[in-house]
């Protein structure tokens, strides 16, 4: 059953590409699909609910979605659309700003399947790739070579070349290199009927290709003078169709000899003229050497207005980052060192200049000239010169993050891409920016400036809430920005293209004549309007409230979310924002109806940076599976679509979301790495929560969250329990019974525990360690949780005789005849209530230590990193406050206590190389490093960092017989080879899970960091 906004979707009087075909059609093309080709069909209502948006303000529900697995997928499945009048929508990662990438059509996604690199020819500096191909992962490929595709995006680690085609997408480099028009060579393409043609340089074409060419260049020769006329003469000029090709008008000419190359027709063309099946693709000599000027300035104007001259110095880019990305970047803990390394004083704006070539000498001469040349404007001793390559990457991360830290205001009111990269002559951009910042002030709004004033264009993004009045003012603004970029000849569409809301201006910016004359490019190549409607030629108006995400008030289906009581406190997203001062009001005042839930998971605005693959840690299941669904992007556009009530009036715990979530493995690392904090594994727990009140909990569940509370007294019984592991079929048995996997062996029980075989005489009472602590002497609580206490009682006793020959007073916990517990068991069950009670009981009994000021030491980072976590959204007020901020991991407490020069403890030498595996949690918490500080204390400890994502096992997730193959996936993409490849290494991984997954994959032992240094202990 398809469930939409029918009403007007299906209207005739809907905008091209956003009516859906009948019902009928739809499940015809569903069966077909799944009949004939060998790809994922995905026709369910949260799936292309998740296909329904881009980077924009839009959403169109599509059809229905198609992962095919091979080129003749594409084919076959574009025969079934134009058999039953289905239109189709190819797309990449979906990172499009203006709502290219959504329509009610077959949305074919090409990342997981179609993403090889075909050829690369390194003595040509040409490359053929399948358009799903990711840029940075080409990059990769090509860095060994000496070479690089140098279109470099901001969202290198995610967009696709097809996608970057499809958009004529910009580097921040393109004063040097251009941008992809400048850099596509050739494209091979399906067409609508099916024909299978090449572009490429007109010379060269032939049968179809070279009739199209002839088409293109009579109507380009015939509307020359309004070429002539209308036609942007700016670099950045990305709107409509490039029938510029036989009469260039861009800066840069297309090609290197000024020949005409048909391929450039279908950049640019979003997916409305044919299917890219390959790219050609020029390749650039990576240049070795780099060095970047930083020049401080003390006004905006001053900075825009210097631009013109600075280019004129040769550089391969001048980005802008302006005083309000500056304090926004010096507010989060991950960019303000770097960001404070780039600043003389206050500055209200800097620009980052760059210059590249082979030799770092001859940079440092041209770097002098920049200083000379800011003499001379009047702003001596401005520049900070970064000659180092480490400071230069660091401070380009922090200016490709500039967008996304913006994007992280909370509340309605988000700032918003409409006219956020027109492209204006450089000599004019000082009174445009001016200009424009008196716009939006007179509608009650502000923008924060950033990016490409090397080529003028400059990224700025009103902050407006589409929810109420945003469409009216986003309309006024386009319309005194578009008079302003008439009045400066530059361009409406600069960089992100045309899509759903440049679509309209495409006839203002060109005329009616050429308009039309894009409209017979269509007719040629695409006479059934298959690809793509609706973009380019009979755009919908971009102000069109029933397409947007957050349908405002008067539309037909207006956006709402349902009433929910949350178990967790969401308050703090429950708030709206001051559009002219970015001032947030009180929590729990937005007017949510989930309690600030909703507006939680509505933070994410669908940037798809967590589909990256770098050193970080999100997302470990997308990594894993490449799927949309389980990527945080996928999970939270499923929750909003669920929370407003567009999956259907039970959605909320359902079966669709909860399969959104099946392979969240709780890392937290989009907690650290969403730019707008996206907290999944929080989300989960509140799904969780309302999902088992309506399910109920399988024994399996209970198992697992009981954990805590009967380990005491089966570990009484150690040998009856791990019968389990050595009982021929006992495994497999309890496979059926609990879904737990037969190829894994559970932790082996065992009667020593830490409390049964602690040697007393290390621990005091809790009142002599708070004595201690109040006299000046040094005094810690260990905390010990459930698995290092049960399962590895060695970690908590070495942990214990380490502290103690540090000389610390050290008290533990004393519970009965059971051990007090994080209660993190419970919380991945979304048994909340539990959870509370015995986070709550843990906190009682560790407040008047906290209240000593006395550090409270944990060894599993998710047990005691949830006393800075969780705990403190389960409503325990103040004291779990108090709790968490004495609450650290044993390699925080003794690198700080080190640094304090008060952990003094002359460890023995070791030789043999270290590896260290960090936990998914310690990433999120930034408490990785003090592992590696703490192995520094032992001489000649040189440890490696791993760089991994997440191993794979994650609680009881890899245990579970329906995640076995994902989860092997997860450790096997980087943290098992690793160890592999260091046969005498010590491994070191504090997670217990971690350790497990390490022991079942390569047969060998990781150590909690707390057994190394206990290893390394002087001879008493
Ligand atoms: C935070 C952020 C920063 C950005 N920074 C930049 C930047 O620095 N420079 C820049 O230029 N853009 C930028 N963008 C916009 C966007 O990331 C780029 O345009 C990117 O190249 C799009 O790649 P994609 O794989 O996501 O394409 P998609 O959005 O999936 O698709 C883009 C277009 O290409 C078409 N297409 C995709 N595959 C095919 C195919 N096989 N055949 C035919 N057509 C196809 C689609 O139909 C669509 O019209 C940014 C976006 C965000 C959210
Ligand atoms: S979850 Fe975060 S990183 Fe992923 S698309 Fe949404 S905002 Fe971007
Ligand atoms: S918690 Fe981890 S697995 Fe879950 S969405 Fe976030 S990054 Fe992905």
């Amino acid at each position: 059953m398809l469930i939409d906004r029918p009403e007007h979707l299906v209207a005739a009087a809907a905008p091209k590409g956003t009516r859906l075909p009948a019902n009928d059609v739809a499940v015809a093309l569903d069966r077909r699909l799944s009949r004939e080709t060998e790809g994922e069909v995905l026709f369910d209502a949260a799936s292309r609910g998740r296909y329904a948006t881009d980077a924009s303000i839009y959403q169109i529900m599509p059809v229905g979605v198609l992962v095919p697995k091979s080129d003749r997928d594409v084919s076959v499945a574009l025969e079934i659309a134009r058999d039953l009048g289905v239109p189709v929508l190819p797309r990449g990662a979906g990172t499009s700003q203006c709502g290219q990438t959504t329509g009610a059509a077959l949305v074919i996604d090409t990342t997981k399947h179609l993403r090889n690199i075909v050829a690369v020819d390194p003595d040509s500096r040409v490359a053929t790739v399948e358009p799903g191909l990711v840029l940075d992962h080409l990059n990769a490929q090509l860095k060994p070579l000496g070479l690089w595709f140098p279109v470099d995006v901001s969202t290198s680690a995610q967009a696709t070349i097809g996608g970057m085609a499809g958009n004529n997408s910009c580097g921040s480099r393109s004063i040097a290199y251009g941008n992809m028009v400048h850099n596509v060579l050739g494209i091979d393409t399906l067409l609508a009927d099916g024909a299978a043609v090449s572009f490429g340089p007109m010379k060269e074409a032939s049968g179809r290709a070279a009739a199209i060419g002839a088409f293109v260049r009579d109507l380009a020769l015939r509307n020359r003078g309004e070429i002539e006329a209308r036609w942007p003469k700016v670099l950045r000029r990305v709107a409509g169709y490039n029938l510029d090709i036989f009469h260039p008008q861009s800066e840069k000419p297309y090609t290197d000899d000024g020949s005409v190359n048909l391929a450039h027709l279908l950049v640019g063309a979003e997916g409305t003229l044919a299917w890219t099946r390959t790219l050609k693709l020029k390749l650039a000599p990576l240049p070795s050497a780099k060095v970047l000027g930083v020049v401080n300035f003390p006004s905006f104007h001053a900075a825009m207005d210097a631009a013109q001259h600075i280019v004129t110095l040769g550089p391969t880019a001048v980005e802008l980052v302006d005083r309000t990305m500056i304090d926004l970047a010096l507010a989060n803990p991950a960019f303000a060192a770097t960001m404070r390394t780039a600043l003389r004083g206050e500055p209200a704006a800097i620009l980052l200049v760059e210059f590249a070539s082979d030799a770092k000498e001859a940079l440092v001469i041209r770097l002098r000239r920049l200083v000379e040349l800011m003499g001379d404007l009047g702003l001596p001793g401005s520049v900070v010169e970064m000659v180092d390559d480490a400071a230069q990457k660091s401070l380009w991360e922090v200016r490709k993050a500039g967008l996304n830290i913006m994007m992280s205001l909370k509340g309605d009111g988000k700032p918003v891409s409409f006219i956020e990269d027109c492209a204006v002559p450089l000599e004019h951009l000082a009174e445009y920016t001016d200009a424009l910042t008196e716009v939006f002030a007179r509608h009650g709004t502000r923008g924060t400036w950033y990016a490409h004033a090397s080529v003028g264009t400059l990224h700025v993004r009103p902050i407006l809430d589409m929810r109420r009045d945003g469409a009216k003012k986003m309309r006024a603004i386009a319309v005194e920005a578009s008079a302003l970029v008439r009045k400066f000849k530059g361009a409406f569409s600069g960089e992100h293209g045309d899509g759903l809301c440049r679509g309209e201006w495409i006839e203002w910016q060109f005329g009616p004549r050429l308009d039309e004359a894009f409209r017979s490019i269509k007719d040629v190549l695409d006479p059934h309007n298959l690809f793509n409607p609706g973009k380019i030629v009979d755009p919908p108006k971009m102000d069109d409230g029933t397409l947007f995400r957050f349908p405002p008030p008067e539309a037909l289906v207006p956006y709402r979310t349902i009433p929910l009581v949350p178990v967790l406190d969401w308050s703090a997203w429950d708030v709206q924002n001051d559009p002219r001062t970015e001032a947030i009001s009180a929590p729990g005042t937005g007017g949510d109806s989930t309690g600030g839930f909703a507006k939680a998971v509505e933070m994410c605005n669908n940037n798809g940076h967590c589909r990256k693959f770098d050193a970080g840690t999100m997302c470990p299941s997308f990594r894993a599976t490449r799927d949309e669904q389980h990527v945080t992007r996928g999970r939270a556009n499923t929750l909003r679509l669920a929370l407003s009530g567009q999956l259907g009036s039970e959605a909320f715990s359902s079966e669709a979301v909860r399969s959104a979530l099946e392979l969240c493995v709780s890392c937290k690392g989009c907690k650290r790495e969403c730019p707008t904090g996206v907290d999944m594994a929080r989300m989960k727990i509140e799904f969780l929560a309302h999902y088992t009140k309506r399910h109920g909990h399988t024994l399996k569940d209970r198992l697992v969250a009981g954990l805590p509370d009967y380990a005491h007294r089966v570990s009484r019984v150690a040998w009856l329990a791990n019968l389990r592991n050595h009982v021929p079929g006992a495994a497999l048995l309890g496979e059926r019974l609990l879904g737990l996997s037969a190829k894994r062996k559970l932790p082996t029980w065992r009667s020593d525990t830490f409390w049964r075989t602690r040697n007393a005489g290390d621990f005091a009472s809790a009142q002599a360690t708070i004595a201690a602590a109040r006299a000046g002497a040094k005094a810690a609580v260990l905390f010990v949780d459930t698995f290092n206490g049960v399962f590895e009682s060695e970690n908590a006793i070495a942990a214990a005789r380490v502290l103690k020959a540090a000389g610390y007073t050290l008290h533990t916990l004393e519970k009965g005849r059971g051990h007090h517990c994080c209660g993190r068991t419970y919380l991945t069950s979304g048994r909340v209530d539990e959870a509370r009670d015995r986070v709550g009981a843990l906190v009682d009994a560790l407040l008047p230590f906290a209240e000593a000021g006395i550090a409270i030491v944990g060894l599993e980072p998710s047990c005691l990193l949830t006393l800075r976590d969780e705990a403190l959204g389960l409503g325990l007020g103040d004291r779990a406050v108090a709790v968490s901020r004495q609450a650290l991991l044993f390699e925080e407490f003794i690198a700080r206590e080190a640094k304090a020069g008060r952990f003094d403890v002359a460890f023995t030498a070791v030789e043999a190389p270290m590896l260290v595996h960090g936990h998914c949690h310690q990433k999120a918490f930034a408490a990785v490093a003090p592992v590696l500080d703490v192995l520094r204390l032992v001489p000649g400890a040189k440890p490696a960092l791993i760089e991994t994502s997440c191993c794979g096992m994650a609680g009881s997730f890899g245990y579970e017989a329906s995640h076995h193959a994902v989860s092997m996936a997860m450790a096997e993409a980087s943290l098992l080879p690793a160890i592999r490849n260091a046969p005498d290494a010590i491994v070191i991984a504090d997670g217990t899970s971690c350790r497990q997954q390490i022991a079942h994959g390569t047969k060998r032992e990781a150590l909690h960091v707390a057994r190394v240094l206990e290893r390394f202990l002087p001879s008493p």
